[in-house]
């Protein structure tokens, strides 16, 4: 298979295939009066008798996940008793009745009560060093980030805890690692732990500006990801970039699965966001996007672009604040995920190359929304 890079924020594009959709629950009769019931993570559990009696404790919690799956879906408000009963009739009446299902289920209030379980992904921070240039982070930088990155992924149902950090030893700076067509990059890769989201820290060059006669350019890579790809388990940063509000959480959002809100890769989103699900980003409640290259029209104020049109004479509105652009911040405006996105990330979560990672799930209750919106 043909290997892309992964996505550079801040230099260039990349061209990788996105794909999560949301599995479905599948229950299947076969000749023998049993049922194969297929949870989301795969596996399959045979019912050897479909009687309610014996009806085994893997059985409701799998029926539970499928259920919760299907109605914790962030935002989704259409979760009441009647809908979940509904869902429950259709998919799995056959296996035992509503009612019994209630009566076996240890936990049901958390599925019939709007409760929201955040998964919990384990990262792995691997600070590089150079050997002729030593350059160590204080650890409370890096603790700092993850919470940064918790406040954004909490509207995802997603967590990140730190559970190792180590030092490695590397003459690479993030720059030098896109040399050899990224191989430099994808023999470092060896280093990713499995099931785990590593999390590599480097420098930059030291010298971030070429002087070209009476021209000076400069240019500093913040971090890249690859868009939810098996190819790696990283997620590569700057130590310049820890404790950034957004550089950390736009390589995340790549890791699970977001494009770029000014992507072309398949096909640039005119300003209505006409064919906004094939074109730009694939998420319709990100505005059109024509990108930094018309910056000059933003009003950073207002967080606004004004006055430049598409052909079809539509004026741009792109979300200047979001996440996932490489707009400046705005004064007033924090970034931000739109919903659309955190529905992308969600499934991501689940998806079957990311779903073995979750090493806990936390219920999301008062205290625990409080304290993540503090940190
Ligand atoms: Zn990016």
């Amino acid at each position: 298979m043909q290997r892309s890079s992964p996505y550079i924020c801040l230099l260039s594009l990349t061209f990788l295939v996105f794909s999560c959709r949301k599995k479905e629950a599948t229950v299947e009769k076969d000749e023998h009066l049993c049922e194969t019931l297929e949870d989301t993570t795969g596996r399959s559990i045979e019912i050897q008798n479909l009687y309610d009696d014996i009806v085994t404790k893997d059985t409701i919690k799998i029926i539970s996940e499928q259920i919760r799956n299907n109605f914790s879906r962030r935002r989704t408000l259409s979760y009441d008793e009647k809908a979940v009963e509904d869902y429950f009739n259709e998919n799995f009446s056959s296996v035992l009745s509503f009612d019994r299902f209630k009566k076996l289920l240890p936990d049901a209030n958390s599925i019939l009560k709007k409760e929201r379980w955040l998964a919990v992904f384990p990262v792995r921070v691997g600070v590089i060093i150079r050997p002729e240039a030593p350059n160590y982070i204080d650890e409370k930088r890096i603790h700092h980030s993850i919470e940064i990155l918790n406040r954004a992924f909490v509207g995802a149902d997603i967590q990140f805890k730190v559970v190792q950090i180590d030092t490695l030893s590397s003459e690479h700076t993030i720059e030098n690692l896109k040399e050899n067509g990224w191989q430099n990059y994808l023999d470092f890769s060896d280093n990713d732990l499995k099931d785990t989201i590593n999390l590599y820290v480097f420098d930059n060059e030291a010298k971030l500006c070429e002087e070209d006669g009476t021209s000076i350019s400069c240019g500093r890579t913040g971090g890249f990801s690859y868009t939810l790809s098996s190819f790696t388990n990283n997620i590569v940063l700057t130590k310049f970039e820890l404790g950034d509000q957004k550089v950390i959480v736009h390589e995340f959002g790549h890791f699970f699965g977001l494009h770029h809100t000014f992507d072309k890769q398949y096909g640039e989103t005119t300003a209505d966001n006409y064919f906004c699900e094939q074109t730009g980003d694939k998420i319709c409640d990100t505005p059109a996007d024509p990108g930094t290259a018309y910056e000059v029209y933003v009003n950073y104020t207002r967080c606004e672009m004004e006055g430049f049109f598409d052909e079809g004479g539509k004026e741009y509105h792109p979300m200047i604040n979001n996440f996932m652009s490489y707009y400046k911040p705005c004064y007033m405006k924090p970034y931000r995920f739109s919903d659309g996105q955190y529905d992308v990330i969600y499934n991501a979560a689940k998806s079957r190359i990311r779903k073995d990672f979750v090493i806990d799930y936390l219920l999301l209750d008062e205290e625990k929304a409080q304290a993540i919106a503090v940190n």
